[in-house]
């Protein structure tokens, strides 16, 4: 979803009990199309889960918008607070019956429905916000989708074994990919990687760190997709593929 310099996924899974909906990053909290008003446009009150990659400000603040009139029932994220000031909001949403908080590290997965998220890293605290951000691979069947949130460059080797390994054991296949940190520099074996991921996904707003890096070969890639210039992104699983929806 946009949502300016920052970032927020939704996923929506079917159920007999009606639409389950899962978050994943809640964005910076501010902009023209905050991450209140698009769930308010769906009409979705109710959050099964939110996983948090890490707490900077434009993956979490959103949060703080969110906690008065949405309910979820679970918030995940590795416990790894940095040095950050926006991580005040785990213990703020604990002390709110609504919300229960998890700290969880690596390896951990967990069942929601026909989804299985894997949370691949971080294993262990390495003291720093992007070494220390939570990757999440989602699988549907055969098709898989990896969130990266802003995982540093020199971590993406190791957890990019992880996410093979754990792909061949289930025989799935990855889609789609989130470009860490809103097109930030890749490791040389990533940006190998991306080549052959048939969507990339990249979010992204107006930011003063020149952020995508405009010298990535790839930005002109026909797999790109960015939310500064596309706005919503919609896929849809049938769990032998993944459907780009208009
Ligand atoms: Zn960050």
């Amino acid at each position: 979803m946009p949502v300016g310099y920052g970032e927020a996924h939704l996923l929506t899974i079917p159920s007999s009990n009606g639409p389950i909906h899962i978050l994943i990053d809640a964005g910076p909290g501010e902009g023209d199309l905050t991450l209140q008003k698009q769930l308010q446009a769906r009409d979705i009150k109710t959050l099964n889960t939110v996983w948090i990659s890490h707490p900077h400000p434009n993956h979490v603040d959103g949060l703080r918008m969110l906690a008065p009139g949405i309910r979820a029932q679970r918030l995940i994220w590795s416990g790894f607070e940095g040095q950050e000031a926006s991580a005040d909001v785990f213990p703020a949403l604990a002390g709110q019956s609504a919300w229960r908080v998890h700290e969880r590290q690596a390896p951990f997965r967990l069942q929601i429905g026909t989804v299985e998220f894997i949370q691949i890293h971080p294993g262990a605290r390495s003291r720093s916000l992007h070494r220390d951000n939570l990757v999440l691979l989602v699988r549907h069947g055969q098709v898989a989708v990896l969130f990266t949130g802003d995982l540093s460059a020199d971590f993406q080797s190791g957890v990019r074994e992880s996410v093979q390994q754990e792909l061949q054991r289930r025989r799935a296949r990855l889609w789609a990919i989130t470009w860490p940190h809103h097109g930030d520099r890749l490791s040389m074996d990533w940006q190998q990687w991306l080549k052959q991921v048939p969507f990339l996904l990249l979010s992204v707003g107006t930011n003063e760190y020149n952020l995508p890096l405009p010298d990535n070969i790839l930005l002109s890639s026909p797999s790109l997709r960015r939310t500064d210039q596309a706005g919503v992104i919609r896929f849809e699983s049938n769990g032998k593929q993944l459907e780009e929806k208009k």
